[in-house]
């Protein structure tokens, strides 16, 4: 049988690859909004986001980064004999603070078994002034920098419909600030978007692969009880697609995705306490089977279809 790691390229493939071993992502916390939820954009925030943000793994804010690191890569260390660590700001949007108090947050977990810094955060929420402040710890720790960007959707209509309060120019935009300063960029997407069809999917793959991003993160759209989506939900406006759709959808996006990109996650996972729906009831594995086995019944690889840039008309 074909083994997953000559379908995609995935992540712990490229850690192994890159840093000589395993390496672990520890969550750290220090973010508790963003500018879709205070205010500066908007109160409501997408509307899929709970309260948690992307938070459910990690430690409370209040907790020092530092404190917060040490203790989860201990304990990672032990359960997993790990030495090496990337400290990934995972919730809310990690850049929406003053650039000096960024800067701080970030510095302290820079530590001797650090190997790089992983940065979720808004395309709208990145500018030359936190790409230079990561420049200086990149140059100062001798570690990588990847930069975590919430796009969801290439279409525009549907991020004005999720309420994100930016389009896909402000993700270009950022990607292109982004590369100037050579650091990883992974883009998260949502493959089930209620108004978003299988071109969307195709469009996702192509507008990545030719941005030249460098990994991607993807998850099925999950319900949160206390948010509009689930409002939708409820009074029976949005449908989900079905698994198997889901499914056919995850296949084509990687059979158009560069096989260059790295896949840092296949499926996502999400508490199943104050939601209304995750993953069709399923554990994720048994859809990361189901997406694989898929992939080998029609013969497809991540890039099997990817023939359409530099010029293919001249082809
Ligand atoms: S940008 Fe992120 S944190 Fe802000 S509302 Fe949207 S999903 Fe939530």
């Amino acid at each position: 049988m074909i083994n997953s790691k000559e379908l995609y390229r995935n992540y712990s493939d490229y850690l192994v690859e890159r840093f000589g071993e395993k390496v672990y992502k520890i969550p750290i916390s220090i973010s508790g909004t963003c500018p879709n939820r205070d205010g500066k954009l908007g109160t409501g925030g997408c509307i899929f986001c709970g309260e948690e943000g992307a938070g459910h793994e990690t430690l409370s804010k209040e907790i020092l980064p530092v404190e917060q690191f040490k203790r989860n890569s201990q304990y990672i260390s032990k359960r997993y004999k790990a030495n090496k660590f990337i400290p990934y700001f995972q919730d809310f949007t990690n850049t929406y603070m003053p650039v000096e108090e960024f800067k701080k947050n970030i510095s302290q977990v820079c530590l001797e078994n650090v190997v790089g810094i992983a940065i979720s955060t808004r395309p709208d929420c990145i500018d030359k002034k936190y790409l230079l402040a990561l420049a200086d710890i990149q140059k100062n720790f001798g570690i990588k920098i990847y930069i975590e960007l919430g796009l969801q959707s290439v279409n525009y209509k549907t991020l004005k419909k999720i309420n994100r309060g930016h389009t896909l120019a402000e993700f270009i935009d950022s990607v292109l600030m982004i590369k100037e300063f050579g650091f990883d960029i992974c883009v998260h997407v949502i493959l089930n978007l209620p108004w978003d069809d299988i071109e969307d999917t195709i469009e996702c793959a192509k507008v990545l692969s030719a941005l030249k991003v460098d990994g991607v993160k993807l998850h099925a759209l999950y319900i949160d009880k206390n948010t509009k989506m689930a409002e939708l939900f409820n009074s029976g406006d949005i449908d989900i697609i079905d698994l198997e759709e889901y499914v056919d959808r995850v296949v084509e996006f990687l059979a158009y995705l560069s096989g260059d990109i790295v896949i840092q996650r296949l499926v996502g996972r999400a508490p199943e306490e104050n939601t209304l729906f995750v993953n069709w009831n399923r554990s994720w594995w048994i859809i990361k089977d189901m997406i694989e086995n898929q992939m080998r019944a029609k013969g497809i690889r991540q890039g099997i279809k990817c023939d359409y840039l530099g010029g293919k008309a001249l082809k």
